[in-house]
């Protein structure tokens, strides 16, 4: 059987513009859908909006606007900066939609008949003028240490934690009347029988994962897993499936992170392949989740233990592909910052794209990826690295070779061989870079592009085409010329996960048609029609 991959990128929260954290985190998993598919292997990519949840609902309400309103909005600015950045998801979905919503009540149903769910009461605050509950981020009151007006159960000022009963004064924060006790009803997910399952599944896993996803998962797992509430009083969100459950709905950790199946399943359903059969583990399947590194626990831990209590059969990640922070580079002390909303230095994706191409923003990010390591972002490092690179190193040689080749000879290719050495070092390329896009380490592949770019350049230097032009006999040019083209088609193909849009260009120049992973020898003689300039310069 064919090798196949299941890829998921975290879904953003429809709460905040995406911006070059999320493009850091994110990007790799559109660079290994494009090699899977480039191998001709099959490829299911997904990810979608992160809709619900408290953050969402209480901004509505300041907002004075619906729910629905704000995540609608953000789905749609997230849905055009992945197009923008040329993100190639099979299914980009959203957790308000009825089919994400059907999918995880079948889900939630399998869990609670598998015996993973049972029901708890406890006394919780209730706001009689409200008539509801009242969770510990909906009521204040004054700071049992420093007496300042806080909410919860941790004070905003002098971080003092403790229980909500602790706070004096207590009251409801949307209308201010104290609240009353009440017993209320939850079902809670028993999450500490899988403690065992996933420690013996992290060490099975830990060669393939990245290095901060082993720790932080053990660091969890050391503290003892703990049964976690399924679901909690609000209106927005996916319905529990469950009578007597008609006010409450399916705790949001457990909801978004089923979109990854949801998804999948619509993804699946429109290719044609049956998704349960394809998610099974066979030594074929490379299952990829891909996000930054707060987010490790919950692809780690919560959601294979939530895949176990669904169906045992579902594969669980191979790789864990989890990136540490980007920081911001400050353009004018170069020192490193957080990024962060006070300081105001967050540059988002929909301000990047209006002064980059995409593939230019795509080639620093996986350059300078924080695979390993924190990295620093700045636009001008961005440009420097695109226009030295992407414009000066790659549309320099293709550029400099097709147009002589125009000018000289009106775009007639004449034969010639393709130097042999030449060919040993792109085959060998092929095996190194296609070993590291599978694994996911993929800073190295951007390293071997630009050693390549150079490798290329200095080819034809060395070669010194335009001497051997004005020989009598043209068999050197025409070998020379033959190794060039050669280097470039070969150089899309090997380019094509991280700058898809110039390689395609650059192949179609050549009438090669689409990139796959694999050598190509372009035919002995063509004419080149078109020289359109594949990297343009970016002007400071
Ligand atoms: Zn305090
Ligand atoms: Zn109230």
């Amino acid at each position: 059987m064919n090798k196949r991959y299941f890829i998921g990128g975290a879904w953003p929260y429809a709460n905040n513009s995406l911006h070059v954290g999320h493009l850091a985190a994110l990007l790799p998993g559109d660079v290994i859908a494009r090699f899977g598919r480039m191998n001709k292997w099959e490829v299911i990519y997904v990810s979608g909006t992160d809709s619900h949840g408290t953050p969402i609902t209480e901004r509505a309400k300041r907002e004075k606007v619906t729910p629905a309103s704000i995540a609608q909005k953000y789905h749609e600015e997230f849905t055009r900066d992945f197009s923008d950045m040329l993100f190639s998801y099979d299914k980009y979905s959203v957790t308000y939609s009825p089919e994400h919503k059907a999918l995880v009540q079948e889900y939630f149903k399998k869990i609670e008949q598998n015996g993973y769910i049972y029901e708890t009461t406890n006394e919780q605050d209730y706001c009689e003028n409200c008539k509801q509950f009242l969770s510990d981020r909906e009521v204040e009151g004054k700071c049992p240490v420093c007496g300042k007006v806080t909410r919860g159960d941790q004070c905003e000022f002098c971080m003092a934690s403790f229980d909500s009963d602790a706070l004096t004064e207590k009251r409801c924060r949307t209308c201010g009347a104290p609240p009353s006790k009440r017993i209320n009803k939850h079902l809670m997910f028993a999450l500490s029988r899988f403690q065992k399952p996933i420690e013996d599944f992290t060490l099975k896993m830990a060669s393939n994962w990245r290095w901060n996803a082993v720790n932080e998962t053990k660091k969890y797992l050391l503290q003892g897993l703990p049964d976690r509430a399924a679901t909690r009083d609000l209106t927005w969100g996916v319905e529990v499936p469950k009578e007597g459950y008609e006010s409450k709905r399916i705790y949001v950790w457990i909801e978004a992170v089923l979109g990854y199946m949801s998804a999948g399943t619509l993804a699946a359903k429109s290719k044609g392949i049956d998704f349960k059969e394809y998610m099974k583990q066979d030594g074929n399947l490379n299952v990829y989740y891909v996000h930054g590194k707060d987010n490790i626990p919950f692809h780690t831990v919560i959601f294979p233990a939530l895949q176990m209590a669904i169906d045992p059969d579902w594969a669980l990640p191979t790789h864990i592909v989890s990136s540490e922070y980007i920081n911001m580079k400050n353009e004018s002390t170069s020192e490193e910052e957080k990024m962060s909303k006070s300081v105001g230095n967050i540059v988002s994706i929909h301000e990047l794209v209006q002064s980059f191409p995409a593939d230019g923003i795509r080639f620093y990010m996986i350059l300078n990826n924080p695979e390993r390591r924190d990295t620093a972002f700045s636009k001008s490092d961005l440009a420097q690295s695109y226009n030295k690179i992407l414009a000066g190193g790659l549309g320099n040689f293709v550029n400099r070779n097709l147009s002589f080749i125009k000018k000289k000879f009106n775009g007639r290719v004449e034969k010639g061989a393709v130097d042999e050495n030449v060919r040993e070092h792109i085959r060998k390329l092929y095996d190194y870079m296609g070993e590291k896009y599978d694994a996911a380490e993929l800073r190295a592949c951007a390293e071997a592009m630009t050693e390549l770019i150079s490798y290329a350049n200095k080819y034809y230097d060395d070669r010194k085409p335009w001497i051997q032009a004005k020989q009598e006999d043209l068999g050197d040019f025409w070998d020379t010329s033959a190794t060039c083209l050669y280097l470039m088609a070969n150089m899309a193909n090997l380019f094509a996960p991280i700058i898809p849009a110039g390689c395609e260009k650059l192949l179609e120049i050549m009438s090669l048609g689409k990139p796959e992973w694999k050598e190509i020898v372009p035919p002995e003689s063509f004419e080149i029609t078109q020289l359109p300039i594949l990297y343009a310069r970016i002007e400071q």
